[in-house]
């Protein structure tokens, strides 16, 4: 134990049922290995729309 926990956000910020994933994280990234793809994922489209 002692990893950091996955702070992705799950459901809508300030509602009933709002939590974050909590999986272990992969440093340095503050995300699981699931939700760190993702997010990577999002920045590359934006720079290639972009381009
Ligand atoms: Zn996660």
């Amino acid at each position: 134990m002692g990893a950091r926990s996955c702070c992705w956000p799950l459901g809508e910020p300030g509602e009933a049922g709002f939590r974050f994933c909590g999986a272990d994280a992969l440093a340095p990234k503050p995300y699981c290995a699931e939700h760190a793809a993702i997010a990577y994922v999002k920045a590359r489209d934006r720079r290639e729309d972009a381009a």
